[in-house]
Order: C-alpha cells, then sequence, then structure tokens
C-alpha cells in the first residue's frame, strides 16, 4: 500500500528557530487527516515540506512513495497553502481558466469544479466581488482542477466566518467522501473533530499526538469531591493504583470505568469519607489539545 504522505523525523530549522523537529506522521489512503496546532507550530513549514517548496534540515518525507515535488505529483497533489492569488478583476471562471492554463490541465474541468464548491451560479462575477469564503472555495476549486488524488489544505477556513465555515466543512466532507485523500491543517478543534478521520498535533514544531479523535479524548474520568480529601487519595489511590488518580481543584480525577462509579462511591464512604459529589466526565477535545500544547515550549 503506498502511503499518500509518509514523514520520518522530518525537520526544519532557521537559524537558531527549529520550526518543525523531527516530525513523523502517515496519511493513509482515503482519510481527511487534521494536522491541527496553534499559531506558530509549525503546521504550515510541514506542509510546504511535503510540497516540496521548502527543503528540509534532515529527516524525510514520501508522497505516495516519492520525494516531495517528484513531476508526477503536479498531476497528482493539489494544494491550497497561504490564501489563493486571484486576479480581482477576472471572474472566478476565467482565473480557473487562467490556473488551467498554466497548470496544463485543460479547461475540461471547469464546470465540474466549479459545481463541486459550489460556486457555478457565481462564476461570471468578479472574483474582487467574492466573500472570503467564496475567495477560499474558488481556492480549493483551483487545487481541484487536476482531479488530485492528495488535497493539502492550509488552514482553509482561517478568516471565515460561521457560515463559510460551515460551508467549507461541507465541501472537506464532500471531497472526502467522494475518496479524495484529504490533509489539512487548522489551529480550531471544532473543526477538526468534525471532519477529520484522524489528527496528528503538533506543538512547538513536535508531534505530540496522532489517533483518532476518539481516541485522543481517552477514557472518561470520574470526578470525585470528598472530604477529607487526603483520606480519599490515600483510598482512592489503594483501590485503583496511585497512577489511576489525579488531584484536582480540590478533588479528584478517577480514570476508571464509569460503571464503577457506584463500587468507588461505597468502598471512600466505607473508609468514612464523606462523598459530596461523583460525575463521569468526559474530556472535551479542547482539554486534550491544551494538556498536549501546554507541555510542549
Ligand atoms: P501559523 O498558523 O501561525 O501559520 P504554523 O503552525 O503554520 O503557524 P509555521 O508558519 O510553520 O507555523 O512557523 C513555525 C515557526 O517557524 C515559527 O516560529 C516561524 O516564525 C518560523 N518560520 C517559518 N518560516 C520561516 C522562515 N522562512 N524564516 C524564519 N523563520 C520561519
Amino acid at each position: 500500500m503506498t502511503l499518500p504522505v509518509e514523514t520520518e523525523g522530518l525537520t526544519k530549522r532557521y537559524g537558531h528557530v527549529t520550526a518543525v523537529d523531527g516530525i513523523s506522521l502517515t496519511v493513509r489512503p482515503g482519510e481527511v487527516y487534521g494536522f491541527l496546532g496553534p499559531n506558530g507550530a509549525g503546521k504550515t513549514t510541514t506542509l510546504r515540506m511535503l510540497l516540496g517548496l521548502v527543503r528540509p534540515t534532515a529527516g524525510s518525507a514520501r508522497i505516495f512513495g516519492e520525494a516531495p515535488g517528484a513531476p508526477g505529483h503536479l498531476a497528482s497533489v493539489g494544494a491550497l497553502i497561504e490564501g489563493p492569488g486571484f486576479y480581482p478583476y477576472l471572474s472566478g471562471r476565467d482565473n480557473l481558466r487562467v490556473v488551467a492554463r498554466y497548470s496544463g490541465t485543460g479547461e475540461g474541468r471547469i464546470d465540474t469544479v466549479l459545481d463541486l464548491v459550489d460556486l457555478r451560479d457565481r462564476a461570471g462575477d468578479k472574483f474582487g466581488t467574492y466573500s472570503m469564503g467564496m475567495k477560499q472555495r474558488l481556492g480549493v476549486a483551483a487545487a481541484l482542477l487536476k482531479d488530485p488524488r492528495l488535497l493539502i489544505l492550509d488552514e482553509p477556513t482561517n478568516g471565515l466566518d460561521p457560515a463559510g465555515m460551515a460551508d467549507m466543512r461541507t465541501l472537506v466532507r464532500r471531497l472526502g467522501t467522494a475518496g479524495t485523500t484529504i490533509m489539512l491543517s487548522s489551529h480550531l478543534l471544532g473543526e477538526v473533530q468534525q471532519i477529520c478521520d484522524r489528527v496528528g498535533v503538533v506543538a512547538g514544531g513536535r508531534l505530540v499526538a496522532e489517533s483518532t479523535v476518539a481516541q485522543l479524548r481517552g477514557q472518561a474520568t470520574l470526578r470525585v469531591v470528598a472530604e477529607p480529601l487526603e483520606h480519599a487519595t490515600a483510598r482512592a489511590r489503594a483501590l485503583l493504583g496511585a497512577d489511576r488518580v489525579r488531584v484536582r481543584d480540590g478533588g479528584l480525577d478517577l480514570a476508571v470505568e464509569p460503571e464503577k462509579a457506584a463500587w468507588v462511591n461505597a468502598e471512600l464512604v466505607d473508609a468514612g469519607v464523606a462523598v459530596s459529589e461523583l460525575r463521569v466526565r468526559e474530556r472535551t477535545l479542547e482539554e486534550v489539545f491544551l494538556e498536549l500544547t501546554n507541555d510542549v515550549g
């Protein structure tokens, strides 16, 4: 199986700044992969290396088994990085004609891609009159002209209002369902959670997690507020093991299956602890993200 994207210790240093620090990730065929991280985490630099626009300082990347920028990639990899550059005084359709001409894809797919991004009705209007969302969608349309097997999108929802974001999500989902492999970067968890099969979380240039959204959230925890807390902590540690008990904000977070809540309660009460609160808590992706990214420079 040839992986659309595979990197091994991919690294980029600019002088003393390490923008990307030993990233090893894989994007599998047909998946929508979210590349998630705060501003400055190294997402754009990584994507640029995948496209052969920036040369790695160390490590390697393979795109469909070949070095980035290999001649075959011109036809198989579409990308939208750092905003599309279009002529404001030309219509959306004419801008696509220009792209089709210089990229040698021919004009045969222009109507198809305009339909895909829902811009057929406005294709005759000048690009300069488009909303941000329409501009971004035209950028995706341009990347789709060659009918790519892999589509790389850098922050496709950046600067869009909620409606524009929803349109972009719908578009990405539609393309993903149709079988295009998509790798998109974002600093917005909500986005990624809604449209991606798997995510890679990057912080300080390093990949700090790579998994499905569900795996990333991990198991639910049991939140316990009890008095005296030291006593409750000792009892919980004895019951579950110290690594499953975390003291936080005047209570305990227990890494235990929700079905064990009644048993934990009974054991604590038996030990003379007064339990005032006991509830199952699922971590939000936001919390996971903050935990993962706060640990790194
Ligand atoms: P953002 O979402 O803000 O674009 P990002 O995750 O895409 O962030 P990068 O743009 O890849 O992050 O930048 C990562 C780090 O590398 C930053 O500290 C940035 O200042 C630095 N960097 C990126 N490109 C260059 C360059 N050409 N020269 C020097 N430093 C750079």
